[in-house]
């Protein structure tokens, strides 16, 4: 506390981020990160934009990005915004979307941490819908009537840490007995198994779908994400974003995102490689006395029949692998384990049989 300090910032909880050490000995995977580097054509298009141009500032509106992502998505420029990460997008999502007077924010219990800070920031009521027994969305929670709409909705698809996803279907249920509320899809994993609520658009538009660049195309490092949504929502969204900062995105940025996204065949083959390898990590985790959620991320999260959550991640620190461990209720026993390379994947489970295997 300060005295200098403006008077909500007692009441903030920021979010805490997974460890990002110094030391480069440590294999991480605790954040999500994937585990091939970006699209070389990535790498070649910010090297050709690193000039004299940085002397400049950048398009305002991205807009040969947003054109690429348009096109990809089978949507209107008018449809989509890019940010500074996704984060920076659900920012303006709460700020520009979730201010409804005293109505609440609808979001499960369990899922991105961010959304509750957010909540706190920016003072938007929220209720925390429980996920069932089993870490599934029970989507009829979402349809009971209540008292007031409520101001929006946010599912992560597939859900983090769960790594389960919800089907179209459901998606569009919630949507459709929601329409005076916004219904926010953050799809940050869901090129690793889920389906995209883009083609929901159409026939809802009070869908957002968030996606990003950090997770599936692994550009964590260069910070973009975007939304995509009917043009009055983005028009919303853009006037946020020109009363906070009209260059979310720098000119490497918008040259390696363009260059990244147009690159499909590289996108294709690893994420299929992550796919894979999440299968084998599964198996081999079953196969030490876990039991693994079906996940549909670049993720698995899982507990151990024995082993406490907490003790694992120390005992897994002192082997040099850092994981995620979640201390919170109904979560505690698990580790969220981002997939690695099938080297890096086998590491993991020789550090973990040991350490099940040796301790009392
Ligand atoms: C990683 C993540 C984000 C943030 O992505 P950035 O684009 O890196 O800001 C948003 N939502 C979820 C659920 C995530 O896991």
């Amino acid at each position: 506390m300060s005295r200098f300090w403006s008077d909500h910032l007692a009441r903030l909880t920021p979010y805490v981020p997974g460890e990002q050490p110094a030391d480069s000995g440590l294999l991480k995977l605790n954040t999500n990160e994937h585990p091939y580097g970006p699209s070389p054509l990535a790498l070649e298009a910010i090297r050709a934009a690193t000039d004299e141009r940085l002397r400049l500032y950048p398009d305002p509106e991205s807009t040969a990005l947003s054109q690429a992502i348009a096109a990809q998505n089978g949507v209107s420029i008018r449809q989509v915004l890019v940010g500074n990460g996704s984060d920076e997008i659900l920012a303006h999502v709460f700020n520009g979307l979730f201010l409804r007077e005293k109505r609440p924010l609808l979001m499960p219990d369990i899922s991105y941490g961010f959304y509750p800070t957010y909540c706190r920031l920016f003072d938007v009521p929220f209720e925390w819908v429980p996920l069932a027994q089993d870490f599934r969305i029970r989507v009829a929670d979402y349809l009971a009537p209540r008292p007031i709409a409520p101001a929006g909705i946010i599912l992560a698809n597939p859900n983090a840490p769960t790594g389960l996803a919800l089907g179209l279907d459901d998606i569009a249920a919630i949507a459709a007995g929601n329409p005076d509320t916004a219904v926010v899809i953050d799809e940050a994993y869901v090129d690793f198994g889920a389906q995209s609520a883009v083609s929901l658009l159409a026939a809802h538009p009070n869908l957002v779908v968030l996606q990003t660049l950090s997770k599936s195309r692994a550009l964590a490092g260069l910070r973009v994400g975007f939304a995509i949504a009917s043009p009055d929502i983005i028009a919303g969204l853009v006037r946020v974003k020109n009363s906070f900062n009209s260059y979310p995105l720098d000119r490497l940025a918008q040259a390696g995102a363009l260059a990244s996204i147009n690159d499909t065949a590289y996108f294709e083959q690893t994420r299929r490689a992550v796919i894979d390898a999440r299968t084998r990590l599964s198996a081999d985790l079953a196969a030490l006395g876990f039991e693994v959620l079906p996940s549909q991320a670049n993720f698995v999260f899982a507990r151990h029949k024995v082993r406490p959550g907490k003790y694992l991640a120390a005992a897994l620190r002192e082997q040099k692998i850092l994981v995620r461990h979640f201390d919170a209720p109904r979560i505690a026993d698990y580790l969220r384990i981002t997939v690695g390379t099938p080297d890096e994947c086998a590491r993991l489970i020789a550090a973990l049989s040991a350490i099940i295997n040796s301790a009392s």
